[in-house]
């Protein structure tokens, strides 16, 4: 499919009159489509709830857009809890799914009223010295090990994966934590990232929804949920075919009533927290072509770099590039576009057709909604860009500043040579 961008050059000329590049710039009707769509995907499930991962994009204004269509957080450490207070997110509206977990964590999570999420089976101590007592509504992370496989397809390695217990130990989990008095559980996975298939969910969500029945029959316990967590992908490149969510939510929906439904369950809610699948499409960067360089290879330089976006730097993923304004014409130049870090692997592309690129163009990288500005650090002391928010309306709002110098150095005020710079 072509990939286009959701805003158009002339819009773009009229921004940077006011906000200089690099930017992020979210689109918030293509965020409240979305977030519409999977809400009606999952309509058939009355407890169903999304809890959006905060870490994919964490900026209260975009999480406040999502709490319209009913969407909690799932967040991960002090600051993300943070995060939701302040957006106006209460109690079991936020799902505190965490691993390797400070215990001051689990403290904020249960004032929170959150529903914790436990990674392992030690953290059931954990949680119960800290808070002197075990949640009433708790939920276990499941790994069932081995590979996840559709199709023949390897997707992803749980065996591989540092995340949740083992069936021994959940089994185990299920009946301390109830014999500690926890009265309402859940039962967590996360097996497979970015999948591009219609089939993931429904695969996960019946390993799952079995093991709820086994654990409902083996511990006698009340099973109030299953977290299908995040994995929903995004086509990042123009020749994928993006999900389904409708078949996604319909899939889901058999294997409910096939296994739940058939068991007598059929009050069990499902949550999901997605991240990318809620943002990464709405959402891009938007950088400038500032140097062009001939030696061995042909290079575009641009304003932004790895620090902006991580994700090509770190994992090699690809992230489709639209020189605004060239949207038709050939793309007949092969072009490495590159950052200013001093680090090699600050490339946006390595050897993509692009239409031939002039100092000043500017470049749209596509499907930064997600995992995109979060990742970012702060190497080189280069400094975070704004995020900007496109509203319906077409007017534009900075829902975050861009980071300045004395945002960089305010950990050395400590420091008296630093003194004119903060
Ligand atoms: C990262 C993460 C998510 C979201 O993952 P996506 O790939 O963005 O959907 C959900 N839950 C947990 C626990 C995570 O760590």
């Amino acid at each position: 499919m072509e990939k286009r961008p959701f805003v158009t050059k002339a819009q773009l000329d009229e921004l940077i009159k006011t906000y200089p590049t690099p930017f992020h710039l979210y689109d918030e009707k293509g965020i409240r489509e979305n977030a519409q769509k999977l809400k009606d995907a999952f309509a058939w499930n009355r407890g169903y709830k999304e809890y959006f991962a905060v870490k994919a994009t964490p900026n209260p204004y975009l999480l406040q857009i999502l709490k319209e269509y009913g969407c909690g957080t799932d967040c991960s450490s002090d600051t993300e809890l943070m995060m939701s207070d302040a957006a106006g997110f209460k109690g079991h509206d936020i799902m505190f799914s965490s691993n390797d977990t400070p215990l001051s964590e689990f403290q904020l999570a249960e004032d929170l009223g959150a529903i914790i999420n436990l990674d392992d089976i030690t953290h059931i101590d954990c949680v119960e010295q800290t808070l002197g007592y075990i949640p009433k509504t708790i939920c276990c992370r499941y790994n069932p090990g081995g590979l996840f496989k559709i199709s023949n397809d390897i997707m992803d390695n749980p065996g591989d994966a540092k995340y949740g217990m083992t069936t021994e130990q959940i089994f185990e989990a299920f009946k301390i934590l109830k014999a500690k008095g926890a009265e309402e559980f859940g039962i967590h996975a996360f097996l497979a990232s970015n999948t591009v298939t219609n089939e993931y969910y429904p695969m996960l969500a019946k390993i799952l929804f079995e093991l709820a029945v086994q654990l409902q029959e083996e511990t006698g316990v009340h099973i109030k949920f299953i977290n299908l967590s995040g994995g929903i992908g995004i086509p990042y490149r123009p020749d994928q075919t993006p999900n389904d969510i409708m078949a996604i939510g319909e899939g889901v929906h058999k294997v409910y009533d096939e296994v739940l439904g058939a068991a007598g369950m059929g009050d069990v809610a499902i949550y999901t927290e997605l991240g990318r699948f809620m943002m990464g499409p709405y959402g891009c960067l938007v950088t400038k072509a500032i140097h062009e360089k001939h030696t061995h290879k042909e290079y575009i330089g641009v304003d932004a770099c790895a620090v902006n976006l991580m994700r090509p730097a770190m994992y090699g993923a690809y992230h489709h590039i639209t020189v605004a304004g060239k949207e038709d014409a050939p793309c007949d130049h092969k072009y490495d576009i590159v950052g200013s870090l001093c680090e090699n692997n600050d490339k946006f592309a390595i050897d993509r057709m692009l239409p031939a690129i002039d100092k000043g163009d500017l470049l749209v990288i596509h499907d930064t909604g997600a995992h995109g500005f979060s990742m970012g650090y702060n190497y080189n002391g280069k400094l975070k860009s704004a995020e900007l928010l496109l509203k319906e309306d077409g007017s534009v709002q900075m829902i975050r500043r861009a980071e300045t110098p004395q945002d960089y150095f305010a950990t050395l005020d400590l420091c008296p040579m630093m003194k004119k710079y903060l």
